[in-house]
């Protein structure tokens, strides 16, 4: 899991925002780690 090679870019899975432009929560759906922002965090715990 160490993948020290490519840096890869986290960013809100549904907005796109990045670390840099707010702040990204970790989540899981589907089987697959995600970030979300704190924007649309709300929107999935109303189940938008
Ligand atoms: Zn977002």
């Amino acid at each position: 899991m160490a993948d020290k090679g490519g840096k890869k870019e986290i960013a809100c899975f549904l907005c796109q925002k990045t670390e840099h432009q707010g702040v990204l929560l970790p989540c899981r759906k589907g089987g697959e780690d995600l970030w979300v922002c704190t924007r649309c965090l709300p929107m999935l715990i109303h189940g938008g």
